[in-house]
């Protein structure tokens, strides 16, 4: 193994689910659900398949009936404006794309800021890349993981080439405000930065938060490549389809790399997505009143059972402190939650270059069936 990917290993989440299954506990560790989307969506990706669309190679950038769709929805829910043909490129999950954007926009030795806690495939893409990660820390405040934005200001250097952001964020379940993007597409105007931006949870947004991408700030759409993924919107995680919008030639750089990484993939899901992101907004209502009231189940249990809980704002994730159960390392208490009480969960830590900041947070997954979250609340009780 290389130097740039030594340090990573397996990532926790194969690492958590692995010990689910070995130990039988509830997963509400890795995020994913466990009710698929909907059936329609099914049943368009069986209709491509029958009829044959999508079973050979699609074109390079995705199905136009897909990046028609993509396009359709920027603009309907966000008045943005990209051109299906030349500023929508499809990818392998939201996971290629950020690999893909990073290794088409950095070159070795450029620096990359990203918000710490930071999903774990930042630093592993930004390292395949040459890039220095330069993690801008999240502290809790008020309730909130809070961005300080003169860190944000200070960690800006000569080499700084783009700023890899993520809201609603994953594991905090904040979802930056307004006021605190408005500072950030300042800033990255004044020093000239590109801005990687990974809004997967876009529709995962919950009582007065609002998700408002980055690229519609002034200044922002010529230097913002935008991430979505279907995976999170429409509960099809398996498929593996994500996207990119941004300019032309910023979307033909992400294209230079994607390309030599999967070429293309899931062809007839592809079509399947373009009809899911047709749904009617009350697809979308529905889904994120039912994530919601998960929410609040899960986010309640959890207090009963004595940890202190950061509600989410966005995200189908809640970050725990372990610290009024005695506790104080997150990981060992993963570790040893399966056999305490039958659950299993995230250490924020390992989204973190400051290990020791992120230490007592546990991050536990809400996007499981009511059921589901009712018996894992009920065994956490144990430890109260
Ligand atoms: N970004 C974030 C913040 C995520 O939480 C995830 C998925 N868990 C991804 C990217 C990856 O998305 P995909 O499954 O579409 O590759
Ligand atoms: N994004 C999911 C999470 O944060 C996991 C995806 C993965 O396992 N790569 O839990």
């Amino acid at each position: 193994l290389n130097r740039r990917l030594a340090e990573f290993g397996t990532t926790i989440f194969a690492e958590m689910s692995a010990l689910a299954v070995k130990t039988g506990a509830i997963n509400l560790g890795q995020g994913f659900p466990d009710t698929d989307g909907p059936e329609s969506v099914r049943e368009a990706a069986v209709r491509a398949l029958r009829d044959g669309r999508g079973n050979q190679y699609p074109p390079g950038p995705g199905v136009p009936e897909l990046r028609t769709a993509i396009a359709e929805h920027q603009l309907a829910r966000y008045a943005l404006t990209y051109d299906p043909d030349r500023e929508v490129l499809v990818t392998a999950g939201a996971t290629e794309a950020i690999a893909a954007s990073l290794l088409a926009l950095v070159e070795p030795g450029d620096e990359v800021i990203a918000l710490e806690p930071y999903y774990d495939s930042y630093a592993a893409s930004i390292a395949l890349a040459g890039g220095a990660r330069v993690p801008v820390t999240l502290r809790p405040r008020g309730g909130r993981f809070r961005l300080d934005l003169d860190e944000l200001r200070d960690a800006v250097t000569d080499r700084t080439r783009l700023i890899l952001l993520n809201t609603p964020h994953n594991p905090t379940g904040t979802v930056l405000t307004r006021a605190e993007l408005t500072e950030i597409a300042k800033l990255a105007v004044e020093r000239d930065l590109l801005v990687v931006t990974d809004e997967v949870y876009e529709h995962l947004v919950f009582d007065d938060a609002e998700h408002i991408p980055l690229a519609s700030f002034p200044g922002m759409r010529e230097r913002t490549v935008t991430i979505g993924s279907a995976g999170k919107t429409f509960s099809f995680t398996g498929w593996k389809v994500g996207w990119v919008t941004a300019t032309p030639e910023l979307v033909g750089a992400v294209r230079s790399a994607k390309q030599f990484l999967t070429y293309v993939s899931s062809g007839p899901f592809q079509y399947a997505i373009a009809e899911a992101l047709a749904l009617p907004d009350s697809y979308f209502a529905d889904f994120r009143a039912d994530m919601l009231a998960k929410r609040d189940l899960l986010s309640e249990g959890l207090r009963a059972a004595g940890f202190d809980v950061y509600v989410p704002a966005g995200t189908y994730f809640v970050t725990t402190d372990i610290t009024p159960l005695g506790e104080s390392d997150g990981f060992a208490f993963c570790r040893s939650l399966p056999e305490r009480a039958g659950v299993v969960a995230i250490p924020n830590a390992v989204f973190y270059d400051h290990r020791d900041a992120g230490a007592p947070f546990v991050r536990f997954a809400f996007c499981k069936r009511t059921s589901v979250l009712e018996e894992a609340v009920s065994r956490l009780k144990s430890l109260a």
